[in-house]
Order: structure tokens, then sequence, then C-alpha cells
């Protein structure tokens, strides 16, 4: 377990990087964020939690959901059925572009994006009576915080500015690749992303990644394998356009969110989530990149 001098040091470390980002405001709810927060929480194997800065704060996790969607797909769904629909390559292309899902076919490229996730959305919708609440279940046991909840003004203002999320979807449905009610499906998807959790909720609920698919109270959410295969993604796609740039700086499995949130594993040791609004180009979360990366130097880890 790092020392919590470490965290405190490394949330110190990137506070002259305040002012440098860019708040989300695609939603009135999200642009009112305070920009000035940073947080880190770490979760080891061992079930141990430290965090430093805002880390018991809860914040919109956004994209971050996607995991969590892949992961519970994972729980209900033979694995060529996942693949067919959404594929295993990183996009090139900003988190929700359209571009790539008319080129392709209606096939997105990965679960990361937005595309991707939304077929995700769809496939719980079609197995599940109740996606939403059963999301809800699963990311209450995984962060074992009973409090963790949707922010429904997060969810709403989702989607009363939903326009191009319901492009791509319905672009996906006129290839064929979109089986249930775009409307109901996006409502799913917007509850995933307007889910409210704090750096330690996270680094807590995404312990299986570092943990061969166990949770933090033991269980085996997904084999070995599939957590392998789930952080290869990670690796490759998590960050959007900017996977390359932070597997150079960072060198884990991650994922990024546009509330600001990234979390990111180091297999076998821990899993982490560090929070803070200010976002780059890509929509990654600038201050938490240079958290993770000032980490990574000062543990002297890479998954490379
Ligand atoms: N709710 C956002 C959207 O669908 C999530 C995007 C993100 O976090 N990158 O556009």
């Amino acid at each position: 377990m790092p020392e919590l001098a470490l965290l405190e040091e490394v949330v110190d470390k990137v506070r002259p990087l305040l002012g440098q980002g860019k708040v989300a405001d695609y939603i009135p709810a999200l642009a009112s964020v305070d920009a000035g927060k940073l947080g880190i929480a770490v979760t080891t194997v061992d079930g141990e939690t430290l965090g430093a800065g805002d880390y018991l704060e809860p914040f919109s996790i956004q994209s971050i959901s996607k995991v969590f969607s892949l992961t519970l797909a994972l729980t209900l769904y033979e694995e060529a059925e996942i693949w067919s629909r959404v594929g295993k390559e990183p996009s090139g292309h900003s988190f929700n572009s359209l571009v790539q899902v008319e080129l392709e076919r209606g096939k997105p490229r990965n679960p990361f994006i937005n595309a991707g996730a939304l077929v995700i959305a769809d496939l719980l919708q079609s197995r599940l009576g109740a996606p939403k609440h059963r999301m809800l279940e699963l990311v209450r046991q995984l962060s074992q915080n009973d409090k963790v909840c949707f922010d429904k003004q997060v969810a709403d203002s989702e989607y009363q500015h939903s326009a191009r999320n319901a492009a791509i979807a319905y672009l996906m449905k006129s290839f064929g690749n979109f089986q249930g009610d775009v409307d109901t499906v996006l409502r799913t998807y917007f509850h995933y992303c307007a889910l409210k959790m704090n750096c330690a909720d996270l680094s807590k609920a995404m312990l299986y990644l570092a943990n061969r698919g166990k949770t933090l109270d033991g269980i085996e959410l997904i084999s070995q394998v599939q957590t392998r295969q789930l952080n290869a993604l990670l690796a490759t796609s998590g960050l959007y356009d900017g996977a390359g740039e932070f597997a150079y700086r960072v060198g884990m499995p991650g994922k990024s969110g546009v509330g600001g949130g990234i979390i990111a594993v180091i297999p076998g040791e821990l899993s982490i989530c560090v929070w803070s609004p200010e976002l780059d180009g890509n929509g990654n979360s600038l201050a938490g990149t240079a958290m993770l990366e000032h980490l990574s130097q000062r543990l002297g880890r890479s998954i490379f």
C-alpha cells in the first residue's frame, strides 16, 4: 500500500495545473461543478483503502460507468454475442463520433466510446427486467456503499441534451445493430453515466480489475481471463483518443469520464481512482492524468 504521505504528495504536485483545463459544459449540471477539486484513492488487493484530497466527495462518474456495463454484460451474455455487435479496436475519433459508426456499418469500434456503450446498454436492456436497478445493486455491492445513487438532475439534463447520442443509436438501428426502443435505452445509458460516486467508492468498486475478477468481498464477478481481456481493452481504448498518451505517461489500464474521474489499475496490486473536473482536449481529466503519472513514477510501476 502506498503511504498516505505519497498520496498527499501526488495531490500537491498537480495543484499548479488547476486552471489549465476546461470543465465539461455540454450539460448545465456538469458545468457548475467546482473546478478546483482534486482527489485520489487507492484500494489494494488486501482490501485496504486510502485516500487524499477530495477523495470522499461524490462526482458524476460518466463514462467510467462503461466499465461496469460491459462487466455486467459479460456476466449475462456469451462473449461471442457481445463481440459480434461491438469491436475491440481503439477508435481514433472523439468519444461521441458518428463517423466510424457510419463507415463501419453500425458496429462501434469498442465498448468504451458512446456508440459501443449504447450497444452494451441495449444488450442489458433486452436481457434485464430492471437494468437501472441492477446496475445500482452491482455498484453498491462493489463499492460496499449502499448510499451510491443516480444523480437525477444529471440524468435528466443528459436526456434533455441527447441529440448526439440519439443520433448514434438511430444510426446503429438503421444498420440493424440496435434492438430496443432508442428512447428507453438512452434513459438507461444516461442513468449509468449519472451515477454519483467518490474516489474511495470507485477505487473499491474497480478492485476486481486488479484482483483477477474478484471483488472486495471476495466474489468472482468475472473470470481471471475475462479480467485480463478487459484490462487489455482498457489499456487500448479506455482514454479515447488519448489512450496512447496515457499509456506512455501512466502505463496502466484505465478509464476516464467527462466528470473528471479516471480509474486505473496495477494488476495484482491495486486499483486507483483520481478526480479533478478540468479536462484536456480529449475529454480526459488533466490533473487526474498527471496524478496517475506521478504515482506510477513514484511507485515505479507500469504494465509495460
Ligand atoms: N454522458 C456523456 C455522453 O454520453 C459521457 C461521455 C464521457 O464521459 N466521455 O456524452
